[in-house]
């Protein structure tokens, strides 16, 4: 009985310091760090993080990932066939992980792909839809890859793939 009083007070006072820890950094002292990238991302993700934002303006989007602080990480993924995640709600920011073998092997759109995709969750706050073409081609990024549409994401197909990704948000 003892136990199940002492646990949800310490997760109350461990809750009420990380929002004073967020508060600080909402002051005028900027770390370095949001100025050269972006906050507990992984370098090699900015890149992205990058063309994600300006794709979205372009799109009339008013998308600030600094400001939006969904930390980011290449890292080893147990489950089978799982490329990437988004960890989103609770208390903490939003986090992508990508999965480190599929990023050492991917190309540079195969890697855009799949960081676009968990944005869309993590950021666009979007879930799957599995629609496809009559020719059977996935008409969405934000698919799942169980429902069995195939991916055309390509140099020549991107174009609408971003259209798709940028027009149904409710961030
Ligand atoms: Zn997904």
């Amino acid at each position: 009985m003892l136990r199940s009083h002492i646990i949800p007070v310490a997760l109350f006072f461990s809750i009420f310091s990380l929002f004073s820890c967020l508060d600080e950094f909402g002051d005028a002292a900027q770390p370095v760090e949001e100025e050269q990238g972006y906050l507990d991302v992984d370098p090699r993700l900015w890149g992205y993080y990058d063309i994600f934002e300006a794709e979205g303006k372009a799109r009339g989007l008013n998308i600030d990932l600094k400001t939006a602080r969904i930390s980011g990480d290449i890292d080893a993924i147990d489950e089978n066939n799982v490329i990437g995640t988004c960890q989103y709600g609770g208390f903490s920011t939003n986090h992508v992980t990508i999965d480190n073998v599929y990023w050492d092997r991917s190309t540079d759109l195969g890697k855009e792909f799949v960081v676009f995709h968990e944005l869309g969750h993590c950021f666009l706050n979007r879930g799957h839809t599995e629609d496809s073409t009559s020719e059977g081609l996935c008409v969405s990024l934000m698919r799942s890859g169980n429902g069995g549409c195939r991916d055309a994401y390509s140099t020549r197909n991107r174009a609408y793939y971003l259209d798709e990704l940028f027009s149904q948000t409710t961030n």
